[in-house]
């Protein structure tokens, strides 16, 4: 359970790095940036804020903030009712974010898996991106992602967001009621 003190504390620093990466927002908007901890308890490495500007039934928009060594687990967006699950593209704003989907690598990543955490991250393609860099993720991919050291502001284009239905590798997300996100 994320406490009052840290959503005012993690909510605070979502919106100093939205400055800093130059995207403004409403006083409305700052009042509703959301904290995802995923009731993993650790939000420090597994977590991060986010801001919908837009979600219908055909599109969606919203900024993903991850502080310094935040992550946001492996999941994916499965098909819904013979609907196509969630396409998603990451835009990088500021710092730096490693990307991590489906497939096998070259060799060493360069993010690193939570400690302890290891075995529900196995995505192991590599995507690096820098501000002005974007990625598409297909529906129904694995994916998860991680801040550089500077942290990182993420912009999100997607399809409808039906945080529900994502599917997490870690089996405690999807025990403890998802509510995301990405
Ligand atoms: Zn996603």
């Amino acid at each position: 359970m994320l406490t009052k003190q840290d959503y005012e504390y993690f909510s605070g620093e979502a919106a100093k790095y939205l400055a800093k990466a130059g995207i403004a927002i409403t006083e409305e908007e700052r009042g509703r940036i959301e904290v995802a901890e995923y009731e993993l308890g650790c939000i420090e490495k597994v977590g991060l804020e986010l801001v919908v500007y837009v979600n219908t039934e055909r599109c969606c928009a919203k900024e993903l903030v991850l502080l310094p060594g935040q992550t946001c687990p492996e999941h994916r967006h499965p098909e819904i009712n013979g609907e196509e699950g969630k396409e998603e593209t990451f835009r990088c704003r500021y710092g730096k974010v490693y990307l991590y989907v489906e497939g096998e690598g070259d060799g060493p990543i360069q993010g690193q898996p939570p400690e302890g955490m290891e075995e529900y991250f196995t995505c192991r393609k590599e995507i690096i991106l820098n501000p002005g860099e974007q990625y598409t993720i297909m529906p129904n991919t694995f994916h998860w992602f991680q801040a550089g050291p500077e942290g990182a502001v993420v912009s999100e284009f997607s399809t409808k967001s039906r945080d529900e239905y994502d599917i997490y590798t870690d089996p405690r997300i999807d025990a403890a009621g998802k509510r995301n996100v990405d």
